[in-house]
């Protein structure tokens, strides 16, 4: 634990969300906090009780009346603006959440992929696009029909933007607070308890065909993969 004094007294002048990082700009500093898989924000009054233990707390900024503390972060770094663009950050593919994103930026940053790329690792390549994770990826595989080995270069180009358009969609559906929902669209309202969240993640059938859904660790990030055998099948292979 440190205290920062060089961030003492400064005003947070805004506040950005670049794919998973979140970058807080106050004067001549800026705080990069990567959230990683169990880090958090919590929003409390000057003294309310936390809802998790201080020695969980990875950064902690307090204000007059409020105090925002983000437990079990990935990452935190304490950075000058301008080291921001030689960083991590300057890598990151577009945003799909910022309303500049440029799709074809996104589209030549996965054709300059090798050709054997597998879609999961695309979809979960934060240099290609920011912000998409692991859930969405099977979600978007399976709303595309593609086995998730298929290499990059089986889809033509239309059909690989198709994915990433689908996932900026998804995220952007999202973005209400409620739980994470694939199958409709959450904005238009919830069609009730009975309607699965999720067409295949964390699944043990496939909604279209019954079929029991493969379940695997795959791909280069290590992540479990969710797919159906029969509604998603390799080119020329059907196995899972
Ligand atoms: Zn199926």
């Amino acid at each position: 634990r440190q205290q920062v004094p060089e961030l003492a007294q400064r005003a947070v002048h805004h506040v950005d969300a670049v794919g998973k990082h979140l970058l807080v700009h106050l004067e001549q500093w800026v705080v990069r906090v990567h959230l990683g898989m169990h880090g958090a924000w919590h929003h409390y009054a000057a003294h309310e009780t936390w809802k998790r233990p201080q020695w969980q707390a990875s950064v902690e900024l307090y204000f007059a009346a409020q105090t925002f503390v983000c437990f079990n972060a990935q990452d935190v770094e304490l950075l000058r603006p301008v080291q921001l663009r030689p960083s991590t950050i300057g890598h990151l593919g577009p945003d799909l959440l910022s309303p500049h994103c440029d799709m074809q930026q996104v589209m030549r940053r996965a054709l300059a992929k090798p050709a054997a790329t597998p879609l999961i690792d695309l979809l979960l390549d934060q240099h290609v696009s920011a912000g998409l994770g692991n859930v969405y990826k099977n979600e978007i595989l399976f709303i595309h029909r593609h086995h998730p080995l298929t290499p990059r270069q089986a889809l033509d180009t239309p059909a690989l933007q198709a994915l990433f358009v689908t996932g900026q969609r998804l995220m952007q559906q999202n973005l209400g607070g409620w739980r994470r929902t694939t199958t409709y669209d959450r904005r238009t309202g919830s069609l009730g308890p009975k309607v699965e969240r999720l067409y295949v993640y964390g699944h043990r059938d496939c909604p279209v065909c019954t079929t029991r859904l493969c379940g695997e660790i795959l791909g280069r990030h290590r992540r479990k993969t969710y797919w159906c055998p029969s509604c998603q099948p390799m080119p020329d292979e059907t196995a899972c």
